[in-house]
């Protein structure tokens, strides 16, 4: 059992009134919003940071079970309800703390966004108590840790928040918000961006929603829904008795970025590449560009978009194409339910040698492996597929029938010619031929099982 989360976005839609935006007084608000919001947060962290014998008090736990009594830091939940009693008037209790009295600083501040504050900033005054602690102690002069910033994005709870769904036509979506207008708190409705995608990812089932944030950025307004789901997955000892047991493995490579192997009761029965389209040369193209523009002494060369375009652009790119290859990996997991998906550790291609482009290119060919392998397991994850690494050794450079030594190459007018790096593997004990790619998308069920430990498993037959 474990947990998988995820954020899935709903964006607001701040274009102009006439073209079924909201117009621009409830965008103002949003600011509004997410400024006094911040002036709370920095008027408790204050509070806390003055008050620190109070954020770090120990307290007494008696545990139902045994009985025993224990030590332990005083709960959010407590510190909230004390925070309040020093801070907020009520008919029952009048009078706060006079130097914090936060009824009187934050008129008709809501309850719910008050409790959502004062709960970020004892998160925040506690991480930065503890390491001022720690360096304190250590006796060192540099390195004083930073009061923690006031500034987040606001948490939204219900009694600040609702999603209003038509249920005829999505299209005609709602939040409903509490926002702050400058002089008081009202109810505004924004419109969203109809999104087909939000709402297949909202409905899914397994997914509990929490409570979402309002991320409010320069140019958009979005609210982030934070999902988490409880994953049910078997333990890798346990799948490896289990006689019926598909593995599902992947070589990831430079041009055929992945070569996915499935096996099954020791056959392979199902295999898929996984081309670059083109996108290594691609990027290699611009990175001559960078690195031929870098060498001009930076100046810019007219047409030609700027250096950091380009990097955006191949960035992107690179994102993209790790996105939908991890899809892929994914796809082929999902059609072999208890499946285990076995990854190699990740190695990183050399980039010595070579021009300057080309040792960038290399780096990013081994940024983008290790993007797919993280978004490959994270998707796959979520789906209840739990995966392995296995070790790398060997896996090129061994025959993936036999277990003997083989050697790579490529056919150039015909006519077979070794070296390092070419796209075909040729076994000298078995003389078993296939795609270098392939033999070692195999190898790594084997490594997974320990089954060759690289000494020829049958006898070379002559
Ligand atoms: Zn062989």
């Amino acid at each position: 059992m474990g947990q998988t989360a995820r954020t899935t976005k709903l964006l607001l839609d701040l274009s102009e009134r006439d073209q079924g935006g909201a117009n621009r007084d409830k965008r103002q608000y949003l600011e509004e919003t997410v400024t006094i919001l911040d002036a709370a947060r920095a008027f408790y962290l204050d509070f806390f940071l003055a008050h620190p014998d109070k954020l770090m008090e120990r307290v007494e736990v008696i545990s139902k079970q045994t009985g025993e009594v224990s030590e332990r830091l005083i709960s959010a939940d407590k510190l909230l309800t004390w925070a309040e009693f020093q801070t907020v008037e009520t008919a029952e209790h009048p009078d706060p703390l006079p130097e914090w009295n936060f009824s009187q600083a934050f008129p008709a501040f809501p309850n719910r966004y008050r409790r959502s504050v004062i709960k970020d900033v004892i998160g925040k005054a506690r991480g930065y108590l503890t390491t001022l602690l720690k360096w304190q102690c250590s006796g060192k002069k540099k390195g004083k840790p930073d009061i923690p910033t006031a500034a987040n994005h606001p948490a939204l709870y219900a009694g600040t928040f609702t999603l209003e769904l038509e249920v005829l036509d999505l299209r005609k979506s709602f939040v409903r918000l509490k926002v702050y207008t400058g002089l008081e708190w009202v109810w505004a409705h924004y419109p969203t961006v109809y999104n087909r995608y939000f709402e297949r990812r909202r409905a899914e089932e397994g997914w509990e929603t929490e409570s979402p944030r309002l991320i409010l950025g320069k140019h958009a307004a979005a609210i982030h829904f934070l999902q988490s789901k409880t994953i049910k997955a078997r333990k890798i000892v346990e799948s490896k008795r289990d006689p019926d047991l598909v593995t599902v493995a992947v070589d990831l490579n430079v041009k055929q970025l992945a070569v996915i192997t499935v096996r099954q009761h020791g056959k392979i029965i199902e295999t898929r590449f996984v081309s670059d389209q083109g996108l290594d040369q691609h990027r290699y193209r611009h990175l001559r560009r960078v690195a031929k523009k870098q060498w001009q002494s930076g100046k810019p060369v007219k047409g030609e978009r700027s250096n950091r375009q380009l990097w955006a652009h191949i960035r992107r790119h690179n994102l993209d194409t790790a996105h939908q290859t991890a899809r892929a990996i994914v796809e082929v997991c999902e059609q072999y339910s208890g499946c285990v998906l076995l990854f190699e550790r990740l190695r990183t291609i050399k980039s010595k040698g070579g021009s300057k482009s080309r040792r960038l290119n290399r780096k990013q060919a081994n940024q983008l492996k290790g993007k797919i392998n993280q978004l490959a397991r994270e998707k796959a994850y979520a789906k209840g597929v739990v995966s392995v690494e296995v070790n790398p050794h060997g896996t090129s450079q061994y025959c993936a029938r036999c277990g003997g030594k083989g050697v790579r190459f490529t056919y150039q007018a015909g006519q077979r010619v070794s070296g390092k790096g070419g796209k075909f593997f040729f076994c000298s004990t078995c003389h078993y031929e296939c795609h270098a790619d392939f033999n070692a998308s195999v190898n790594v069920h084997h490594s997974f099982f320990r089954e060759l430990h690289w000494q020829p498993r049958v006898q070379p037959s002559g």
